[in-house]
């Protein structure tokens, strides 16, 4: 089993400021109330999750399809989802030194100063509010979405009419969702601006049971399949007191951050809650006609809810390490080449101009097919210890025989071996190591 280090969640959240993953937000102002921004590398990253992600859910699929709709919705989206009665969180205030708490994450005394001198819970709305238009009155209110979920629902019968799909079938969407969290922290873990990837698949009631169980081990499966150990993962199922209102069962996917476990994704049975509401709430039939059997009905709904910023920073815990070659030690993130923000780093041996433009013109061959990366400054040991340490899979190095034979160096990232590879199959010998 692997244990959770406590100077693990240092190194990294280090790490990642150094060499440009993520930053926090205002900097320069002295940040922002835990908001962060995604540098260079931070960026290549993310979407390669969220790629990652749609690859699995719509891309391989055909019985999944994907839309992106708009953060704004019509306030009366959220009546009927019941958000604006329920989604709140309850919320403590430490009469001793006034902090503010999540009295579900707490266990009876102030985490600031350990008194027990605790307020009565009261409901916290997590919404943001804002207006629309120039008047800032009751008739311009809206709210920033506080999940994708909804988006997919108000559209069921858009993309029923226009896909041709037919249950069971899936919705698919990833976009930024907005929560005003009482305790926002453990670096991107927990955000008020975050970005979610949701599917909502929608059965045959009596089919509801089946799918939960096939998704949660698909979800699983996925964390899986881009390298998580399955000892730092988790399916943990709900109490009954602890679900969702719309909920028939939640099991979350956890992983053991070294803050302890925590949730990555929910897997929930929202049942024909959602759709049935919307129905209600704007007169619209929002139902599933089976032309072949004559029958109508509402389907249930088998929804997994990932964050980006937590499965991104789980993926990156996961994959730090720190060995020593040849005498010396470096840091490694063995990430799956499919996250790894870099492919492919063109490294000519020495800054001699007579390496610059045959190393250029292996850059200009493989940048077309992977996210590649140039650099001709500093030894090349020490130019390899910062392509390990921003996880590239491959370094490829231009020497002076390459002059002579039009064959360069591949070394890799994991097993340091290095192959001289003929410039002219360079872009095939990576193809068959990098996975799509
Ligand atoms: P928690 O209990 O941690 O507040 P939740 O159960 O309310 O999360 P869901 O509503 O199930 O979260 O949202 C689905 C996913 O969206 C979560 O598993 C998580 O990955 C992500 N998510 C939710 N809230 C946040 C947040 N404030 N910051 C970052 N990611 C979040």
């Amino acid at each position: 089993m692997t244990e959770p280090s406590p100077e693990l969640m240092e190194k990294v959240v280090n790490l990642t400021k150094r060499r440009g993953f993520v930053f926090p937000s205002s900097e320069i102002y002295g940040g922002f109330r835990s908001t962060w921004d995604y540098g260079p590398l931070g960026v290549l990253m993310k979407r390669n999750v969220m790629d990652a992600w749609w690859r699995s859910m719509v891309q391989l699929r055909d019985d999944i399809v994907g839309i992106d709709s708009a953060i704004l919705m019509a306030p009366r989206v959220w009546e009927a989802s019941g958000h604006l009665e329920t989604f709140t969180d309850p919320l403590v205030d430490c009469r001793n030194c006034k902090e503010r708490w999540r009295e579900d994450q707490i266990e009876g005394a102030c985490p600031n100063c350990g008194s027990h001198d605790l307020t009565e819970a009261r409901p916290f709305h997590l919404m943001f509010k804002t207006f629309v238009g120039p008047v800032e009155d009751d008739a311009s209110v809206a709210y920033l979405r506080p999940e994708t979920a909804q988006g997919i629902f108000v559209n069921f019968m858009n993309v029923l009419q226009t896909s041709r799909k037919k249950p069971p079938f899936g919705i698919a969407q990833m976009g930024k969702s907005f929560r005003n969290e009482i305790t926002p922290g453990n670096f991107i873990f927990r955000t008020r601006e975050f970005e979610q990837m949701e599917m909502e698949f929608f059965v045959p009631p009596t089919e509801a049971p089946t799918w939960f169980e096939y998704w949660c081990r698909e979800r699983r499966q996925w964390y899986i399949d881009l390298g998580i150990p399955e000892d730092m993962l988790r399916m943990r199922q709900h109490d009954p007191e602890e679900l969702s209102h719309y909920s028939a069962g939640t099991a979350d996917v956890e992983f053991l951050f070294p803050f302890g476990w925590g949730e990555l994704e929910g897997v929930a049975n929202r049942t024909d809650y959602d759709l049935t509401q919307h129905a209600t709430f704007s007169g619209e039939r929002l139902e599933y006609f089976d032309q072949a059997s004559g029958e109508r009905y509402v389907p249930h709904v088998i929804e997994p809810a990932a964050g980006v910023g937590r499965s991104m920073m789980a993926f990156l815990l996961a994959a730090y390490d720190e060995d020593v070659i040849e005498g010396e030690s470096r840091t490694v993130l063995r990430l799956h080449p499919r996250l790894a923000p870099v492919k492919v780093a063109v490294l000519p041996l020495s800054k001699k101009e007579t390496l610059t433009p045959t190393a250029r013109e292996v850059l200009d061959l493989v940048q077309p097919h992977f996210m590649s990366d140039y650099d001709e400054t500093q030894s090349i040991g020490r130019r390899y210890r910062r392509q390990d340490e921003a996880g590239t899979p491959y370094c490829v190095t231009i020497d002076f025989e390459t002059l002579d034979d039009r064959a360069v160096t591949v070394r890799d990232r994991d097993t340091l071996a290095q192959d001289r590879v003929s410039i002219d199959k360079l872009v095939d010998y990576l193809r068959e190591r990098l996975p799509l």
